[in-house]
C-alpha cells in the first residue's frame, strides 16, 4: 500500500474516536492538494464562471507563490471543496482549498467529467464545487468586486472582512513566523490583481448590501471583521475604533442581520468594551501557541507590544465584557512541532496543547484553531514545507473533544453547525470532530 495511503488508513484505525472525514481533511489542510488542468475554472474573469473561486481572503494558504503555481494561479482553483462517499464512505466534508501542485492529493476529473480526489493515483472521494454565489456576479458602483471587498466562505456562512490587508507588525522581528499575510498582499499587488490595503468603510457596506439582497437563502450568517495588528493608528484611530467604525457602521445599516465577529489584538478591557459598544458580539484575540518560548520566538510582534502574560490575562479579562463563551482565541495548530524550536515529539506538543486549553476551558472560554499552513515564504514554512506530522492533528482533535466534554462545554458559537456530515468550518476539522 502506497505510504500515504499506509499513514491515514492507520491513523483511522488507531484513533476511530476522530471522524474519518477529519483525517483526511487534516491532511489536506497541512499538505495541499493539486488540481488537474480539468479540475479547473476556464476563466481568469472572477465573476464569469460557474464555480466560486478562491478568494484569497486573508493570507495565501498555498504551497507556493502565485507565480509557482502556475495554471492554478492563472485559471483560479475553487475557494472550498466538498468530498463525499468513495472507499471511506466520507459524509459532506467542507474543505479550504490551499493548492500545492506537488501534492499527492489531487482533484481530477474523470472521464465523465466527474470530479473526485485521487490519492496515490486512487480515486477516495466524489468532489462537489461551490456554485458562483449570485452575490459575485454583481460589483460595486467603483467596479470592485464582491469578492474582493467581502469574501464569502465555509459554504457561504461567514462574510470574511479583511479590512486591513497588511500587518503592523512588520519584519522578521515582529511578524509571526508563520503568516504570510505581508506577502500576499505584496504578491497580489505584483500581479495586477485588485487588492485594497484599508478597505473603505463605504465599500464594505455597498457589498454587503449586494449579499444582503442576493443571498435570499440567508446562508450568510456571521461576519468576521479582521485584518493585521494596529500597533500605532490607521487615518487616526486606534485599533479598537478602526475595526469597531466597521461594526458600528454594519449594525446601524443591517440591524442585527450578521453575527458580528472580530479578531483583533488581545487589548485593554477599556477598549474590548468599545468593541462590543460598537455591536460586535465575538472576540477573537488569538494566542497562537501556548508554550511561553515557542510564543516569543514565533509570535515576536505579540510578546514585544503586549507579551505573553499580558496577552492572556486581557484574553480572561475580554470575558467579564463578552461572555466566556463569546470570546474564542484561535491558535494555529501544528506549529508548536515546527523547527527549528518546536517540540520533537507529538506527545510533548499535544501535552503543551492541551495545557493551553484546559487554561482557557477552565474559565468557559473556548479556543479554537486552524490548521497551519506553512506558506514558503514564511520563515517556518520555508523551514517545514511538509507541516507537522498528521498523528499531532489527529490527536488534537481527540483530545480537543475531550477537555471540552471534561469542562462541559459545546461547540462555539457563530461557527455553524457542528458534527461530521454537518460542520461548514473549512480551515480546521475541530467542528467535524465535535458531536452534532
Ligand atoms: S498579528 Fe501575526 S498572525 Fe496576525 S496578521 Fe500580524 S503577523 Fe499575521
Amino acid at each position: 500500500m502506497p505510504r500515504r495511503t499506509e499513514l491515514i488508513e492507520g491513523l483511522m484505525q488507531r484513533h476511530s474516536q476522530v471522524p474519518r472525514e477529519a483525517v483526511i481533511k487534516e491532511d489536506l489542510l497541512r499538505g495541499g492538494i493539486a488540481f488537474d488542468p480539468s479540475a479547473l475554472s476556464d476563466s481568469a474573469d472572477e465573476a464569469a464562471g460557474d464555480i466560486k473561486p478562491k478568494s484569497y481572503f486573508i493570507f495565501s494558504f498555498d504551497h507556493g507563490t502565485l507565480p509557482e503555481l502556475g495554471e492554478a494561479a492563472l485559471r483560479r482553483p475553487p475557494e472550498e471543496i466538498v468530498l463525499t462517499g468513495g472507499p471511506y464512505e466520507l459524509r459532506r466534508t467542507v474543505v479550504s482549498v490551499r493548492v500545492n501542485p506537488s501534492s499527492p492529493y489531487r482533484v481530477a476529473a474523470d472521464a465523465d467529467g466527474l470530479l473526485g480526489l485521487y490519492l496515490d493515483g486512487q480515486r477516495i472521494s466524489d468532489v462537489g464545487l461551490p456554485p458562483m454565489p449570485d452575490y459575485y456576479r454583481h460589483k460595486l458602483a467603483n467596479g470592485k468586486s464582491v469578492m474582493e471587498v467581502a469574501p464569502t466562505i465555509q459554504w457561504g456562512y461567514l462574510v470574511y472582512l479583511t479590512v486591513f490587508r497588511v500587518c503592523q507588525y512588520f519584519g522578521a522581528k515582529e511578524e509571526c513566523q508563520y503568516c504570510d499575510i505581508n506577502h500576499n498582499w505584496r504578491q497580489h499587488k505584483a500581479a495586477g490583481r485588485p487588492y485594497t490595503g484599508v478597505k473603505p468603510v463605504e465599500e464594505v457596506l455597498e457589498a454587503l448590501e449586494i449579499i444582503d439582497k442576493y443571498d435570499t437563502a440567508k446562508t450568510s450568517t456571521a461576519y468576521t471583521l479582521t485584518g493585521g495588528a494596529v500597533t500605532s493608528q490607521i487615518g487616526g484611530k486606534d485599533e479598537a475604533d478602526f475595526y469597531g467604525q466597521y461594526a458600528k457602521a454594519i449594525e446601524e445599516r443591517f440591524p442585527g442581520r450578521w453575527i458580528g465577529k472580530v479578531v483583533a489584538q488581545a487589548l485593554p478591557k477599556a477598549d474590548v468594551q468599545r468593541f462590543h459598544d460598537y455591536g460586535v458580539r465575538i472576540y477573537h484575540p488569538n494566542y497562537e501557541v501556548w508554550d511561553p518560548y515557542l510564543f516569543e520566538r514565533y509570535c515576536p510582534g505579540k510578546e514585544r507590544y503586549v507579551g505573553r502574560d499580558e496577552w492572556h490575562r486581557r484574553i480572561l479579562d475580554s470575558a467579564e465584557v463578552f461572555g466566556p463563551r463569546n470570546v474564542i482565541p484561535n491558535f494555529v495548530a501544528g506549529v508548536e512541532m515546527a523547527e527549528p524550536f518546536g517540540f520533537k515529539t507529538v506527545d510533548e506538543a499535544i501535552d503543551s496543547t492541551v495545557e493551553g486549553l484546559r487554561y482557557f476551558m477552565a474559565h468557559g472560554i473556548t479556543p479554537r484553531f486552524t490548521t497551519w499552513c506553512p506558506e514558503p515564504t514564511t520563515p517556518l514554512g520555508k523551514a517545514n514545507p511538509l507541516g507537522a506530522p498528521l498523528e499531532y492533528h489527529v490527536r488534537l482533535l481527540q483530545e480537543y473533544r475531550a477537555t471540552m466534554a471534561e469542562f462541559g462545554l459545546t461547540s462555539p458559537p457563530g461557527y455553524g453547525p457542528a458534527g461530521p456530515g454537518n460542520a461548514v468550518f473549512s480551515v480546521s476539522s475541530f467542528m467535524d470532530s465535535l458531536p452534532a
